[in-house]
C-alpha cells in the first residue's frame, strides 16, 4: 500500500511540474526569440548599433550647448553649469563674496603645524581650486619665486589658500624654483615661469607673489585690475605706509597682456635689489599707472629672514639709469632658461628653472648697455 501511494504521488507531481513550466517555457521561448530577432536585424540593418551611437551624440549635443562660452563680466550675468550638472544655473561670484572675514589673525609661531589645513581637501593636484555655487570672475596663477624657503611657502599658504577660496577665485598656485647654488635671479625666473605656465593653462591673472609676503587682510581682493596693481602697499617693516610711490615689489599682480606688453622683468638682476623697481620704471614708460588697495586692506607681514647676496650697488643704479632704452630688449621677449622639471604636487605646480649663471665680468652688462 505505501509503494503505490508513493508511485501515484510521484506521477502527479511530475504532471504537475509539467503543466506548470508550459507558460514559463512559451514565454522564454518568446522573449528569446525576439531578442535573436532583433540581433538579426541590428546587424542587417545596423540599426542596432546606429542607435545607441546616435544617443551618445545627442547626449554630447545637449552637453556642449549647455558648457559655457567662457565671458566674465561685471554684471551678475547668468551662466549654465558644465557637464555634469546641466541643469543647474549658476552666477558670476560676488564682486565682494560673503564670506570674508575681514583682518585676519596671523600665527606664525612654531606651534602652529603649517603643513596642513581642513581647506587644503578639496585642492586639486597642482594646486588648483575653484568655487562650485558660482564662476569664479578671474583665473588666476600665483606665481612665487622660490628657492631655499620652504618653510614660508607652508606658511603663505596656510593663510592665501583659505583666503582664496572665500574670494571665491579660481586659482592655481605656481612655484618657479631656480636650480643649483648660482646667485638668485627673481626678475629671470619671474619671465620663465610667466612664458611655461602660458603653455599649460589660460589665466586671466597673474599675481607675481614673494613667498615672504603674508596677508593680514581678506578684502585685498587677489584679481587683476587693468592698469598693474601693486597689492602690497602696507607692510609690517615700513611701519604699514607705503615708502615711495615706484615700489611695486611684495606682491603685484598684472594681466598678461599687460605683462607682455612691459617685456616682463628685466633678465639682468642677479642678486638682491632693484629688480622690482626697474619693473616700476617699465610700468612708468608705458604709462600704465598703478593701482593700489587702501592701506587697511593692502596689508602684509613680511616673514624675517637673512639678506641674500647683493647686486652690487654700481650695477643696480646703472641698470636704473638705462630702463627707458633697454626694456623693450630685455625681458620676456629674451629670457633664456632651461625647463629642467614641471610637477605637479598637491598644493603647486612646481616649475624647476635653469638659468645659468650671472656674467663671470660684471663690467659686460654696463659694456652691453652703453652699446645700446
Ligand atoms: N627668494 C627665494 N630664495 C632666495 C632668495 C629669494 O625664494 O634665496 C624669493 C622669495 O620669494 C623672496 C623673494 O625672492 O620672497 C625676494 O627676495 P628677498 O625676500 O630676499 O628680498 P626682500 O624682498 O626681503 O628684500
Ligand atoms: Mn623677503
Amino acid at each position: 500500500m505505501p509503494g503505490e501511494w508513493i508511485r501515484s504521488f510521484r506521477r502527479h507531481f511530475y504532471a504537475g511540474i509539467i503543466v506548470l513550466s508550459i507558460p514559463l517555457l512559451v514565454s522564454l521561448s518568446l522573449t528569446s526569440g525576439y531578442d535573436v530577432l532583433r540581433l538579426l536585424t541590428a546587424f542587417k540593418s545596423n540599426y542596432y548599433i546606429s542607435n545607441t551611437t546616435s544617443n551618445v551624440v545627442a547626449n554630447r549635443n545637449e552637453n556642449s550647448r549647455s558648457m559655457v562660452s567662457r565671458v566674465v563680466t561685471n554684471t551678475a550675468v547668468e551662466h549654465v553649469a558644465d557637464i555634469g550638472n546641466i541643469s543647474a544655473k549658476r552666477k558670476v561670484c560676488s564682486a565682494s563674496p560673503e564670506r570674508l572675514v575681514g583682518r585676519l589673525n596671523i600665527d606664525l609661531s612654531d606651534n602652529t603645524n603649517f603643513t596642513f589645513h581642513k581647506e587644503y581637501l578639496d585642492i586639486i593636484s597642482g594646486g588648483t581650486w575653484k568655487p562650485r555655487d558660482c564662476f569664479a570672475r578671474q583665473r588666476v596663477a600665483i606665481i612665487i619665486p622660490f628657492r631655499d624657503r620652504r618653510k614660508h611657502l607652508e606658511q603663505l599658504q596656510y593663510y592665501l589658500i583659505p583666503m582664496l577660496k572665500r574670494q571665491q577665485l579660481n586659482f592655481r598656485f605656481f612655484v618657479v624654483e631656480q636650480n643649483g647654488n648660482n646667485t638668485f635671479n627673481k626678475g629671470l625666473i619671474m619671465n620663465a615661469a610667466f612664458a611655461e605656465v602660458r603653455k599649460i593653462e589660460d589665466f586671466d591673472c597673474f599675481v607675481f607673489h614673494d613667498v615672504d609676503m603674508i596677508p593680514e587682510d581678506d578684502r585685498n581682493i587677489y584679481t587683476c585690475t587693468d592698469a598693474p596693481k601693486h597689492m602690497s602697499p602696507a607692510l609690517d617693516k615700513f611701519g604699514y605706509r607705503l615708502p615711495y610711490m615706484q615700489l611695486v615689489g611684495g606682491v603685484l599682480s598684472m594681466k598678461p597682456d599687460v605683462f607682455i606688453a612691459v617685456n616682463g622683468y628685466s633678465n639682468l638682476y642677479w642678486g638682491w635689489g632693484a629688480e622690482d623697481d626697474d619693473m616700476a620704471a617699465r610700468i612708468k614708460f608705458k604709462n600704465l599707472g598703478i593701482v593700489r588697495p587702501p592701506l587697511t586692506t593692502g596689508r602684509y607681514r613680511m616673514i624675517k629672514h637673512s639678506k641674500r647676496e647683493m647686486n652690487p650697488a654700481k650695477i643696480r643704479m646703472f641698470l636704473l639709469k638705462t630702463v627707458k632704452n633697454r626694456f623693450m630688449k630685455d625681458g620676456l621677449n629674451s629670457v633664456q632658461y632651461k625647463t629642467v622639471f614641471v610637477k605637479l604636487t598637491p598644493l603647486f605646480t612646481h616649475i624647476m628653472v635653469d638659468v645659468g649663471e650671472p656674467p663671470k665680468d660684471t663690467n659686460k652688462i654696463t659694456s652691453m648697455m652703453t652699446q645700446t
